[in-house]
């Protein structure tokens, strides 16, 4: 129906748009098992669609068969994905990097997701969603505390990480409400405040 539209209003970019953010027929993408007996139709709200740049995502993920399948979906959404295994790798490509958002695992090699993040904050406010297999309360309150934006618990269901990436590259694209005083900068959404450029 949607290539016949298509066919039917010639170079609308409208309705191009429509066509490439409708994901038909999709299965439902729970991880890590697919309902093949759900099928869903998957319409993008646009924002990360057309020719503007695409969004940078940086996945930290050292489970390949999920990090391949976060960057296929991430990808198929049109953000440009870039994949790491390793914290302490993790975060010196995300400060490396100007990414709109970090989906963050918290078991990791070599330094784990809090700890990244901890280092990260010092530093970056990038949009973190942390992602992992723990569902303690404690862990949740500890990622959210050091600065997690949000948090995903797996199995997670892609649609729903799909959403929460793009309220919080939305959220992070506003411009944000600082108030500066001489050296003394606060920004009070996000609950930062630096001196000289370093946190206080
Ligand atoms: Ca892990």
């Amino acid at each position: 129906r949607l290539s016949t539209l298509s066919k039917a209003v010639p170079l609308c970019s409208a309705v191009d748009s429509v066509i490439r953010s409708c994901r038909y027929a999709r299965r439902s993408t729970a991880y890590p098992a697919r309902d093949t007996a759900t099928l869903c139709v998957y319409i993008n709200n646009g924002e990360n669609m057309g020719t503007g740049t695409k969004k940078k995502i940086l996945i930290v993920e050292d489970e390949t068969q999920i990090s391949r399948f976060l960057q296929l979906e991430l990808e198929h959404e049109n953000y440009d994905c870039t994949v790491v295994a390793d914290g302490r790798e993790a975060l010196a490509v995300a400060l490396d990097g100007d990414f709109d958002l970090i989906v963050l695992d918290v078991m990791l090699p070599s330094l784990n997701g809090i700890e990244v993040l901890r280092r990260l904050r010092q530093e970056r406010q990038t949009p973190v969603i942390i992602l992992t297999a723990r569902d303690q309360v404690v862990d949740k309150v500890t990622g959210l505390d050091i600065g997690a934006d949000d948090y995903m618990t797996k199995p997670f269901a892609i649609e729903e990480l799909l959403a929460r990436i793009r309220l919080h590259t939305k959220r992070a694209a506003a411009p944000a409400a600082f108030l500066a005083v001489g050296k003394l900068a606060i920004n009070p959404e996000a609950r930062v405040a630096t001196y000289d450029g370093h946190p206080v």
